[in-house]
């Protein structure tokens, strides 16, 4: 997941830093082909029409009430089922796509299926049991809903970085499994996200780059109540986790980075983060506090 308070803020950042026309390039969808224009949804475009046609209509089956109308477009890897009225539904699978490959590069394949309901009542309907307060999108099984009011609210930027988040969480199955400390399931789903991303460290890391300036450098890594929705500092729990996964990834190469992510899953991630870095969690957090006054001052 991934608070929307901070987009709120990147959002207007990032349009200032990227401008309004920041549309990278990259495969468009294929040219509209209807294929079954008297079903629930209008397929365009798809990698695999008949494997791409019963993933959607599955989704469709689980709430036809919702899908009336809906509108099926597939760009390379992503498929996405939308509702006029919610996001661009060729415009999300592309961005998809191209996010779905960072993410398969980091945290293995993974064919996303996007989610693009018209209403945010919609998209709470569809999330549930996850909670999409407060939120621009969030990870399921195998899927990504997208909440059209906070989404809209992103810059082209947000967009890109909030589907790799979110799709690293899918990749991963990580954000369920209790076991992967919650600022190492959050900050490996932003270091993906902002891969390539373009966004200078202190503008992505903003609420905790203000703290830094006024002499406040947290004092341990977050846990997993300081990321929940409301949770006053959760903006800067975000930064400070994608902090400690850039840290580990720039001092120790990618790859310690994705080989500590997933033997936290396995089993332990005390002796994980000591395979990977060299370092106890006390000597490892004193090495991102200095990490992060570095960064940010
Ligand atoms: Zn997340």
């Amino acid at each position: 997941m991934r608070v929307v308070g901070l987009w709120a803020v990147l959002a207007a950042l990032l349009a200032a830093l990227t401008g309004p026309a920041d549309v990278p390039g990259g495969p468009a969808a294929s040219p509209g082909q209807v294929m079954d224009p008297g079903g629930p949804g209008r397929m365009t475009g798809p990698q695999d029409p008949a494997a791409d046609r019963r993933r959607a209509d599955a989704v469709i089956r689980e709430h036809p009430e919702i899908w009336t109308g809906a509108e099926v477009v597939g760009s390379g890897r992503a498929l996405v089922v939308a509702l006029p009225g919610g996001a661009d539904p060729a415009d999300l699978a592309r961005r998809a796509d191209r996010a779905s490959a960072v993410v398969a590069r980091l945290a293995g394949p993974v064919r996303p299926l996007v989610l693009a309901p018209a209403t945010t009542a919609q998209a709470a309907v569809l999330a549930a049991p996850a909670d999409l307060t407060g939120l621009a999108a969030v990870a399921g099984a195998g899927r990504v809903t997208v909440e059209p009011v906070s989404f809209a609210r992103l810059s082209p930027v947000g967009r890109d970085v909030v589907l790799a988040h979110e799709l690293t969480h899918v990749a991963t199955g990580a954000s369920a499994d209790g076991r992967t400390p919650t600022w190492l399931v959050e900050g490996f789903a932003d270091y993906a996200g902002y891969l390539g991303a373009g966004v200078p460290v202190p503008a992505a890391a903003a609420e905790l780059a203000a703290e830094v300036r006024a002499g406040r450098v947290p004092a341990a890594l977050p846990g997993r109540e300081d990321f929940a929705a409301g949770a006053p500092r959760a903006a800067q729990a975000y930064e400070e986790a994608w902090l400690a996964c850039r840290y580990v990834a720039g001092r120790f190469g990618e790859r310690a980075l994705v080989t500590l992510y997933r033997e936290s899953m396995r089993g332990d991630a005390g002796a994980a983060l000591t395979r990977a870095t060299g370092m106890g969690t006390a000597q490892f957090t004193a090495a991102w506090r200095a990490y992060v006054r570095t960064e940010l001052s």
